[in-house]
């Protein structure tokens, strides 16, 4: 691809052409802050805590919607720049319920980040404050509106990623919200709990409830793994506090760029269930009784054996699963038709 020569900051950088100042700058590692941009999701632009000076250009120019060209200055931090982005903090921070002290976001979360990088305390914009009550409807995330900054990322990741459309704004000007249709809980509404909201949520307007009170997020270890559930391997990221599980962040780095479904967001309360199976267990007089593996292997091959060889192969049938992997479901197929001598082998994906 063809490479243009940008000054950033006053240093020379080469940029794709095409590509846009935050994209060229990040390329570059030069952190632009952005609060309505999320990698994969259509660009609205609206949230201008991106903005840069652009030698040349009359106005602010927002960075995740200007392409570079050839020869473009740009300041990322000048001081014009800066008490830009301190003014959007000021007016976010002036409808926001600001209690950090237990917000399950502290230590995780953008409005924060960016007020502790240009030095906001406070607002001057002291007027009325919208109070919402907070949507606790649905199992597995709640929705608190009085943190919301409207950014639309759920709004987009909904319907551009998951096809859902369950949010949008609503009303306007000091009234609107981002919410459901008729501002239904999200129980009623067409949710599919993926959690992708919850994923690109850059404050705490949307929160796992299996996060709360259970841990500062710099307590919780972050550990990279592969989702269980179907044969597509999503990559994710579990939350780990004390060697429990407590929630799952995204991952980017698979085939899944960082999407799951109810099963990997929300789905892995039964790694600590007390009722899993921990050792073999063989029925005996119409009572399971635990085994060892050895017995339960020379069991299992007993009786199959015995079957095959009164019945013949087409007496038995093999049902593997999507929880294994391609390698184990492989083998199993080639146990079922070489050593078990039938065709029947089948996948629980069929279901
Ligand atoms: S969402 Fe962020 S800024 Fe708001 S209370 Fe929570 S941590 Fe503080
Ligand atoms: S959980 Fe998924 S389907 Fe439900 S609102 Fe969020 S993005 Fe849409
Ligand atoms: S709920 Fe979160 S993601 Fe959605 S608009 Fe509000 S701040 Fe943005």
């Amino acid at each position: 691809m063809e490479r243009i020569t940008v000054t950033i900051n006053g240093n020379q950088y080469q940029a794709l052409k095409g590509s846009t100042i935050l994209k060229a700058a990040e390329a570059n590692n030069i952190h632009i802050p952005t609060m309505c941009y999320e990698e994969g999701l259509s660009i609205p632009g609206c949230c201008r805590m991106c903005v840069v000076e652009v030698k040349g250009a009359r106005k602010l120019l927002a960075a995740c919607t200007t392409p570079v060209t050839e020869g473009m200055e740009i300041q990322t931090e000048s001081d014009r720049v800066v008490e830009a982005r301190k003014d959007i903090l000021r007016l976010y921070l002036a409808s926001h319920d600001l209690r950090c002290l237990t917000c399950e976001r502290n230590g995780d979360c953008r409005l924060q980040d960016y007020c502790y990088r240009y030095k906001v305390e406070d607002t001057p914009y002291r007027g009325e404050q919208k109070k919402y009550p907070v949507d606790i409807s649905n199992p597995f995330f709640f929705r608190d509106y009085s943190k919301c900054i409207m950014c639309g990322k759920c709004v987009r990741v909904c319907a551009e990623i998951n096809g859902a459309y369950v949010y949008d704004f609503m009303e306007k000007g000091f009234d609107s919200k981002v919410t459901s249709a008729f501002d239904d809980p999200n129980q009623e509404t067409a949710c599919t709990f993926c959690g992708m909201c919850v994923q690109v949520c850059p404050v705490a307007a949307l929160v796992e409830k299996s996060v709360m009170w259970a841990g500062r997020p710099w307590e919780m270890q972050k550990v990279k793994t592969t989702c269980p559930y179907c044969g597509v391997g999503c990559q994710l990221k579990l939350k780990v506090k004390d060697g429990r599980i407590i929630g799952v962040a995204k991952d980017k780095s698979g085939s899944n760029l960082g999407h799951l479904c109810v099963k990997g967001q929300f789905g892995w309360e039964y790694v600590h269930s007390p009722d899993r199976l921990t050792r073999p267990l063989l029925r005996k007089n119409g009572k399971l009784e635990p085994v060892s593996w050895e017995d339960a292997y020379n069991h299992i091959a007993r009786r199959l054996s015995s079957i095959r060889d009164q019945y013949g192969g087409q007496a038995l049938a093999g049902l593997s699963s999507a929880k294994c992997t391609n390698e184990e479901n492989y083998l199993f197929q080639k146990f079922m038709r070489t050593l078990i001598h039938t065709n029947n082998v089948d996948h629980c994906a069929r279901l």
